[in-house]
């Protein structure tokens, strides 16, 4: 969890009306939380997180009632895709050294331990409702990471600079104009 809220709305849209986080409480232990008033590492469970929910919800930090993750965001996202229910934590990711141009701000779709998202269709899903934007997006299973959007084609011309094919050139240009161009070692790698 990060505190850059109007990046976060500018890139996601604002947090929706018609939905709630209800009984989910995933990323109260899957994240890392680093504010300045608040801390706690990733893939542990909050120190206030109770069996009923946040224990300490009517005085929680800044971060906990700013921070919402993409499901509480993005409309074209199945509702059925709660964190809870499908396995999935779909958030804005920001790395501080970047490897590549599609690492420093881009939305990171979560497999969560346990997950049958992938068997019973439900990340292809959400990943088709997240891919449709000039904003990388990033599959990972909390080790390992994929770059999904743009697809490699793509991310090699966009990194590499050399020149693409008819067919992709809109895109690579629009990828190009956004997030500059990058130096061959900057090639997005499988982690
Ligand atoms: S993961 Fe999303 S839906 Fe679940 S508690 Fe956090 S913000 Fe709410
Ligand atoms: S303080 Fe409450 S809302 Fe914030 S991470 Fe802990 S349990 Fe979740």
């Amino acid at each position: 969890m990060q505190a850059d809220v109007d990046l976060e709305t500018s890139l996601l849209g604002p947090v929706l009306a018609d939905r709630s986080c209800g009984d989910c409480t995933v990323c109260c232990t899957v994240l890392k939380v680093d504010a300045p008033d608040f801390k706690k590492p990733p893939e542990t469970s909050c120190g206030h997180l109770g069996s009923r929910g946040c224990t300490i919800h009517a005085v929680r930090p800044r971060i906990c009632r700013t921070w919402f993750c993409a499901w509480r965001r993005v409309a074209a996202m199945p509702s059925e895709a709660r964190p809870d229910r499908s396995g999935l934590l779909v958030s804005l990711n920001f790395v501080r050294e970047p490897q590549n141009c599609f690492e420093g701000v881009s939305i990171n779709v979560r497999c969560l331990t346990g997950s049958k998202a992938i068997e019973n269709g439900m990340a292809a899903r959400v990943l088709d409702s997240l891919c449709d934007q000039l904003v990388p997006v990033w599959f990972s299973d909390g080790s390992k990471k994929m770059l999904m959007h743009p697809d490699n084609e793509v991310a090699q011309h966009v990194t590499s600079g050399s020149p693409a094919p008819p067919h992709l050139q809109d895109e690579v240009r629009a990828w190009r104009e956004n997030y500059g161009l990058f130096a061959p070692r900057d090639q997005p790698q499988q982690s």
